[in-house]
């Protein structure tokens, strides 16, 4: 008798990865959804998807495979990159992560799967670490006023040119741009000016503004310091020029020349834009890497994206949270500063540890040595007969080759060293901080000449102009110069993440934001040199794993969405949606419809939609919801109506922003076709759709995706994130393409909306791996569970808190709002107040006031498993008998846990005076003592610090707690 053998073909298959994706397993989800009252997972979502919409068939894509086969998939496609010196230059820099940042940063969960920091109380440390970032960029631009990051460098001068038009003096002016800045800056400002009709001009500024545009009306001017050729130039009295005229100045610089040449603020710039790329970040084929934005104090009010700033807590103790939060997008909508939403938070995060860790010397010296290197390179090249075309320059050395420039960068490239190709007769070689004597002797060698490092380095004359040495001090606060042991900087790390509640720690139930599983198999591949140190401008050649990776989730995604195209070029949903409304715009221009201007956006929209809407050149009308949380459709009726000629495109979310499968989408997507229109279907909430049904059948001509909700990508804080934009054929001539890469794009194209050709190229691996690893069944399985999830929440909350609202079967979709407003009106117990108790019972608190005020919106994802949803449903209920405490009179309206909220360990020392008990304070029910998580700050007094607004680091002597 031999035991019954197990197949191998079975026993090779392991746990499958949809299990450890997956919260709930077998058992826990038959509990589920005996309480949500279905039989299994097909019946429930046949219950609550509607008919009209759902899939006929499932998803085509690949069977699921292990982690390990994932991983070895992952590392042929990185086996098929190739990683060669990165001397393109064009602000991407090698840089060299130092490993405690690496390590303790961008792959550590504590910083990586944490949320936007709108609960501040829960985001000190990440708040800090912005702060730092600020502050860094504050001193090197010199000018006082820095955001917390923007996307990358070309859409931070865009937003340059935006902003300048909302405070210059010459509103409908022209936007002069410097003849020698980035090329893809010049192309990304070109696609956005088009739309709002701001007429770009590109000048050679090297002898002032030439006369005939000086004549003209001059509303803004960029320029590049140094510029994209490498040269360095006085631009003081460019500036002062510039500023006779009236214009308003922007000055995009190289954070690490800053530490060398004398300071846009200094020389006057108004704005100075860039990328922190290279300090700490890896290039990772383009991206994400943080872009800045510095402005003099009275533009501060008009800063694009976030910042963050100083204010105190109920305590009277200093506490960070994101100021002046009222000129974005999420409540100024159509009138917001930028459409900006996820910046690229994690980024900025190490940007700035970078600039902690090093401090101003060792920046400086990192400055010194590259910059050195470019002087030995050039006297080399000149002492073997070859011209420099530039006097000063401070990395980036171009030389001129009759017509030999093809074959001087071919030659380097044998030699393992990217050059630029600038054009027949140039080439540029950009030095950096990884930058070696051998990188050197291959680009002599490629040109023909021989040098000798060693014996140049005594002769080789300074590339910077004397004049523009920077004189002043910078990186002066303490926290630049108090990390520099790795003992130190990992401890000061250790703390600051340990201040803030990520998803290692516990569930971030937001409604709309999808905080799921970023699974250590997904993060793994991101910061292998192979994909991490790919310039993004690096010839094809050397970049067929990352172009096999990129076509390949491209189709997927099509796949999933039911669209024809996809492009991954949009770097956040913000950008993904000016991309999808940018192709609207071209589709109807192509039609000779040039009055199809107008936008038709429900009022519970995301305020993105809004804001892209105004960027895209388009007039936001607004379609009123019903009582029931669906559009009207009365409403809609009658504003396509009244708009039927200008109608251009209707932007709904689906399902809608309230949870909802709203049953008649097809109708309204069928009424605003008849009209001529196009529907735009707002793609952040795929978690409730993914192989239940397609937005590209059921009526959408284009969407957004958010790779960092949907598909895996870590919120990282507050960004990266990828919006790529997918669109049926009629729509995908007008997609974004690139300048410096053909294969990004149509050539009928609207331009890029990226700096880089597929945007955050570096972190597309995540959502690639998820895809592989899920299988087109598993995918389907994962939004099954999402929406079992909700549902299950849902219906054990419904008896504490009444559910908003509700779809088909009396059922939501993938997350639920509760409504507090009736309990806000009997106790005067806030939504606030119940976010700010839920971190005492430890957890995020959900989506507050968003789409409907006094609510909270709850999205568990399928990813949380049935004890952390009972835990959380636990903590609601019992909160729920805390405010019956107030309702009743037990506790006094002004002194009650909730109000109270959150507690500290501070606030049990010392006298208690309180009318509840220290435990209740700091233990409510469910709460385990030694897993306790310590809010740093009570309370942040949000308008205290909008009214003294303190964007940089503090003193030390600030900090009393
Ligand atoms: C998150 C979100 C967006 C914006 O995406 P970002 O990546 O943050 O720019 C747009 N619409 C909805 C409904 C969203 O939830």
């Amino acid at each position: 008798m031999t035991a019954p053998r197990t197949p191998l073909s079975q026993l090779e298959q392991g746990i499958p990865f949809e299990q450890r994706h997956i919260g709930p397993d077998e058992g826990s989800r038959a509990k589920m959804l005996a309480q949500v009252g279905y039989g299994s997972l097909d019946e429930l979502t046949a219950a609550a998807v509607p008919d009209v919409i759902k899939n006929a068939d499932a998803l085509d894509l690949p069977g699921a495979r292990t982690e390990a086969e994932v991983l070895a998939e992952l590392r042929e496609l990185a086996d098929r990159n190739q990683v060669l010196a990165p001397m393109i230059g064009l602000g991407y820099h090698g840089t060299f992560t130092p490993p405690v940042i690496l390590r303790n940063v961008m792959e550590n969960p504590a910083w990586y799967t944490a949320y936007t920091p709108y609960q501040p109380e829960i985001s000190q440390g990440r708040l800090e670490a912005l702060l730092n970032f600020q502050t860094m960029v504050a001193d090197l631009t010199g000018l006082p006023t820095s955001g917390a990051s923007l996307l990358d460098e070309g859409t931070a001068a865009a937003e340059a040119m935006a902003l300048s038009r909302r405070v210059g003096k010459k509103k409908n002016g022209l936007f002069l741009v410097d003849a020698d800045a980035l090329p893809q800056t010049v192309a990304v400002i070109e696609t956005r000016a088009e739309p709002t009709g701001v007429e770009v001009v590109v000048a050679d500024l090297s002898q002032g503004i030439p006369a005939e545009i000086a004549g003209r009306e001059i509303n803004g001017v960029l320029i590049q310091y140094p510029g994209a050729s490498g040269a360095v130039r006085d631009i003081k009295l460019l500036i002062d020029q510039a500023h006779e005229l009236g214009a308003v100045v922007t000055v995009a610089a190289d954070l690490l020349a800053l530490t060398l040449l004398t300071s846009p603020g200094e020389l006057g710039a108004d704005i100075a834009v860039g990328t922190t790329q290279r300090f700490g970040v890896p290039m990772g084929f383009g991206g994400p890497h943080a872009g800045y934005m510095a402005v003099r104090e009275q533009f501060a009010r008009n800063l694009p994206g976030r910042l963050v700033g100083v204010s105190q807590d109920a305590d009277g103790n200093k506490a960070y949270r994101l100021a002046l939060q009222t000129r974005e997008q999420h409540i100024r909508r159509e009138k917001a500063t930028s459409n900006i939403c996820t910046a690229q938070v994690l980024l900025a995060v190490m940007a700035g540890m970078y600039a902690v860790y090093h401090g101003p010397d060792g920046l400086k010296g990192i400055a010194e040595r590259t910059h050195r290197y470019a002087d030995i390179l050039a006297a080399g090249l000149r002492a073997g007969g070859v011209e420099i075309v530039n006097d000063a320059w401070f990395d980036t050395v171009t030389a001129r080759v009759e017509g030999r420039a093809a074959q001087v960068v071919e030659a380097a490239r044998d030699r393992g060293v990217n050059l630029r190709l600038v054009d027949a007769d140039h080439v540029s070689a950009a030095c950096d901080e990884t930058t070696g004597r051998a990188q050197l002797e291959a680009v002599w060698a490629a040109f023909g000449v021989e040098g000798d490092v060693e014996a140049l380095d005594g002769t080789a004359a300074d590339g910077l102009p004397g004049g523009l040495l920077r004189t002043d001090v910078y990186l002066t606060h303490p926290v630049f110069h108090q990390h520099r042991s790795e003992t130190a900087m990992l401890r000061y790390l250790r703390r600051l993440s340990d201040r803030d509640y990520a998803l290692d720690r516990g569930m971030i139930p937001l409604g709309s934001c999808t905080m799921k599983l970023n699974a250590t198999t997904e993060m793994e591949p991101v910061t292998w040199p192979e994909f991490g140190a790919l310039h993004p401008f690096a010839p094809a050649e050397q970049a067929e794993g990352y172009l096999s990776l990129i076509r390949e989730l491209e189709e997927r995604l099509a796949e999933v969405t039911g669209y024809d195209k996809v492009s991954l070029q949009p770097n956040a949903g913000s950008q993904g949606e000016l991309a999808g409304l940018l192709a609207v715009r071209g589709y109807h221009r192509a039609n000779g419809d040039l009055d199809r201007t107008v936008c038709l956006i429900p009022s519970s929209a995301h305020g993105t939609n809004a804001a892209s809407a105004v960027m895209a050149g388009m007039k936001v009308v607004v379609v009123k919801t019903a009582d029931d949380g669906e559009i009207d459709v009365d409403d809609l009726r009658a504003k396509i109506e009244k708009h039927r000629d200008e109608l251009s495109v209707l932007m709904i979310t689906y399902p809608s922003t309230h949870g909802v499968f709203e049953e008649h989408v097809a109708d309204i997507c069928a009424q605003v076709h008849e009209a001529g229109g196009q529907v735009y279907v707002d793609g952040a909430n795929l978690n409730a759709l993914v192989g239940l049904a397609k937005p590209g059948h059921f009526g959408g001509d284009v969407s957004h995706l958010n790779l960092h909700k949907t598909f895996c990508i870590p919120h990282g804080g507050g960004g990266p994130g990828v919006g790529p934009v997918a669109v049926r054929s009629h729509l995908a001539p007008y997609l974004p393409n690139h300048p410096l890469q053909p294969a990004a794009g149509p050539e009928t194209g609207v331009g890029p909306v990226s700096a880089a050709p597929f945007g955050s190229a570096g972190i597309l691996p995540i959502s690639w791996a998820y895809v592989r690893l899920m299988g087109g069944e598993g995918l389907k399985r994962a939004t099954q569970v999402a929406v079992l999830a909700a549902n299950y929440v849902a219906k054990r909350l419904e008896p504490h808190y009444p559910v908003l609202y509700t779809g088909p079967g009396g059922l939501v979709a993938h997350e639920c709002i509760i409504d507090l407003r009736p309990l806000t009106k009997a106790t005067g117990v806030t939504v606030d107040d119940v976010a700010k108790r839920l971190i005492d019972y430890g957890f995020h608190a959900p989506t507050m006031s968003f789409p409907v005020a006094g609510t909270l919106m709850i999205e568990p994802t399928e990813s949380e498993d049935l004890a952390e949803l009972d835990r959380f449903v636990e903590a609601m209920i019992a909160i729920r008998a805390e405010i019956e405490k107030v309702g009743s009179g037990e506790w006094p309206a002004e002194d009650n846990p909730l109000r109270n909220a959150p507690h500290t360990a501070g606030t049990l020392a010392g006298e208690w005076t309180h009318a509840y008990e220290r435990e209740t304070a700091v233990f409510p029910g469910g709460v385990s003592m030694p897993d306790k998580y310590w809010p740093p700050v009570r309370r942040i007094d949000q308008a205290f610090g909008d009214r003294n607004l303190v964007c940089s680091c503090p003193p030390l002597d600030a900090y009393d707690n």
